[in-house]
């Protein structure tokens, strides 16, 4: 039993969902479990949907789920022929679940809608890409995840109740997959008790696959993707990247922490605690060797790094020269939980804190505003903060020539330095 993640990128348009079914063709004879996320952007469309109706523009958010419509509708039309009419019923039928809330008005709190709206965009992508794959031979059977992951209400970052779950995967999940060696499913959505949609957070499609390999002792996981593998940085950002063909689950955590755009950070602790391997491979030539993330210690990682742009500087000193003591600490943190924003890097002095954060305006704002009461506060933006694990003199060298560093924070192998 194998679980397989097809993000949103590896769905977006004909061709890749063709290549996602000659890919399955080569399993056919094997068991395997597909999660799948919303196609390309969907998922920002709809949360376009949900800002536009809790603003009170109903026509607005209508119009807005139309073209989500219309591109399903399109694309189901491009991919069948024989399963075509079907498909549009299915598809019809979620369309009319998702329209009936929207032509209500807003009673709730945001956050409830948001996941009754936007769990749509996986429903839809997973019906067309299940009938497609039937239609061309690849014999499998469609499952609503909302019946198997039971969650909490805590919508837009919903809790997994993880024995419950376990539960229903065992005693329904299980038999489907003896009867059929494909089963077919979304990722990033699950439900409360109350029949509720809820979601698990952005990007969370990763983390629901690897929820499914613990619960059904999966032999491994693998994410496709449209990258031949986990690299050492961002190719976006550094020409000179490389393939990483084997990780350690602790420092795919630690990459994560830092901010590499690799894996969601909560994939992770479910397959390590099952010692099952997580592959990333990549589905435009499924021939590359991709990575394995697991359990053994390697020797000799390349340096990894991780850039993050848009970082902001508060420094916060006490009023009075007298020391920033625990409960300014404690305090610091405790507003920091409240506003909902993670520091990136800290540092204390005698007299003064220092946090680095994404700048996300709004709640720097806030932030700063708010201690203002207690301390002197400094703000500095436009920053960069440079991670490097594996660091060598060279590639420290190379990464900070001509900068001025603001902060630097070191360990035998991380070095952090916050960058004008
Ligand atoms: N569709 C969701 C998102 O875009 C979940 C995922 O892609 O993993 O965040
Ligand atoms: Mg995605």
């Amino acid at each position: 039993m194998k679980v397989f993640k097809f993000g949103g990128a590896s769905v977006n348009n004909v061709e890749r969902i063709s290549k996602l079914g000659s890919i399955l063709k080569e399993f056919t004879s094997e068991k395997i479990l597909v999660v799948i996320s919303a196609m390309g952007k969907t998922t920002n469309a709809l949360e376009k949907v949900v800002n536009a109706f809790y603003e009170g523009k109903k026509q607005e958010a209508l119009q807005l789920f139309d073209l989500v419509k219309q591109q399903h509708l399109t694309m189901a039309k491009q991919l069948l022929v024989t399963h075509y009419l079907e498909c549009e019923q299915r598809l019809k039928d979620f369309f009319t679940e998702a329209e009936w809330l929207l032509y209500d008005k807003p009673q709730r709190e945001y956050d409830y809608y948001y996941d009754q709206v936007v769990c749509t965009g996986e429903l839809l992508s997973t019906t067309i890409i299940s009938c497609y794959l039937n239609e061309t031979g690849v014999a499998n059977k469609w499952l609503d995840v909302r019946d198997v992951i039971r969650t909490d209400d805590n919508f837009r970052d919903a809790n997994i109740h993880w024995e419950f779950t376990s539960s229903i995967v065992s005693n329904s999940v299980m038999p489907l997959l003896s009867e059929h060696n494909i089963v077919l499913t979304q990722g990033f959505i699950g439900s409360t008790d109350e029949n509720e949609s809820t979601t698990l957070g952005r990007e969370g499609s990763d983390y629901t696959a690897a929820v499914f390999a613990n619960m059904l002792d999966a032999e491994s996981q693998t994410i496709w993707k449209d990258v031949s593998a986990v690299m050492n940085s961002d190719p976006k950002q550094f020409p000179e990247t490389q393939p990483i063909s084997e990780l350690n689950y602790n420092e795919v955590i630690e990459m994560a922490y830092y901010g590499a755009q690799v894996i969601h950070p909560k994939t992770i602790k479910p397959l390590q605690n099952k010692n099952i391997p997580l592959y990333v491979k990549c589905f435009l030539d499924p021939t590359l060797p991709g990575t394995v993330i697991h359990n053994k210690t390697i020797p000799h990682l390349p340096p990894i790094i991780v850039l993050k742009e848009n970082q902001a500087m508060i420094e916060m000193s006490s009023k009075d020269f007298s020391f920033v003591g625990e409960h300014h600490v404690a305090k610091l943190y405790e507003l920091l939980g409240k506003i909902k924003i993670k520091p990136n890097l800290t540092q204390n002095t005698a007299i003064s804190f220092i946090a680095v954060l994404d700048d996300r305006v709004e709640k720097i704002e806030k932030l700063a505003f708010e201690v203002s009461e207690i301390f002197d506060v400094q703000v500095l933006k436009n920053l960069t903060l440079l991670t490097i694990r594996h660091y060598n003199r060279e590639i420290f060298e190379k990464l900070t020539q001509g900068k001025t560093i603001l902060l630097r924070q070191q360990t035998t192998d991380t070095i952090q330095m916050l960058m004008q």
